[in-house]
């Protein structure tokens, strides 16, 4: 067993309590999902055993051949990538949820394929907070609209937002972004029920715990620094 993984796990699980407390938010109502992308399924074993459940992977193809690896553990799985439509098959059959949800056409797809044995999959929408042309996410002044039109697709829930914000130094620059995102969700729970607020990671996930995430993807604080070269 790999004992820095286990640490880690320790280490964060302590760090998420102690902003849990600090920002007053209930005990226990932020969710660690550890991201596995790029890591091996003997890493991702190795957090499990530390009592780890949720894990989150970008790349489809990457990520079934893991789920099929460990197809013998209760893992829940969650697809925190961009999605071609050409892969919406996999993450419909394969993943319990699917963090970046950002096209109505994605969103049919995922609809009419999600198999009728699984419960529906969970979706959360991607904002894009920056308004930066290259990243995904829709504007958050489309948010309620876009919501609004996947009230039909009755094999979705939709359970919240998404953000991953561009880098920002300090505690207090991170901590004014997220704030945007935490209005809009309010905002936005007047008309649907929201419970998730998929926010945070390695590096601002005690400034994401302070306005409201309930969902922190950590992966390099878990698994140490990726290597692209050799996912
Ligand atoms: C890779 C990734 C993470 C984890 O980032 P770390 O900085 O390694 O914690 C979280 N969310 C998304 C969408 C990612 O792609």
């Amino acid at each position: 067993m790999d004992t820095s993984i286990q640490a880690a796990i320790g280490s964060i699980r302590q760090q998420i309590a102690k902003a849990e407390q600090e920002f007053e938010r209930g005990e226990g109502s932020v969710t660690l999902l550890a991201v596995s992308k790029t890591r091996p399924a003997e890493d991702i074993q190795a957090a499990f055993d530390a009592g780890q459940r949720c894990f989150g992977e970008n790349y489809v193809d990457e990520a079934v051949k893991k789920i099929d690896q460990l197809a013998h553990l209760p893992i829940e799985w969650h697809c925190i990538g961009p999605l071609q439509s050409n892969k919406t098959r996999h993450v419909a059959g394969r993943f319990d949820w699917f963090h970046a949800l950002d096209r109505l056409k994605i969103a049919e797809r995922l609809n009419a394929q999600r198999p009728a044995e699984l419960a529906p999959l969970n979706v959360c929408i991607q904002i894009n907070l920056d308004d930066e042309a290259s990243k995904s996410g829709i504007q958050p002044a489309d948010a309620e609209t876009f919501i609004a039109s996947l009230q039909h697709l009755k094999r979705l829930k939709v359970r919240g937002l998404m953000v991953i914000p561009k880098p920002r130094d300090t505690f207090e620059a991170q901590r004014a972004a997220l704030a945007h995102i935490r209005e809009l969700q309010q905002r936005l729970s007047a008309r649907f029920a929201l419970d998730t607020l998929s926010m945070g990671m390695t590096d601002d996930m005690r400034a994401a715990i302070a306005e409201g995430s309930t969902m922190v993807r950590v992966g390099t604080a878990i698994f140490g620094a990726r290597n692209y070269a050799t996912p």
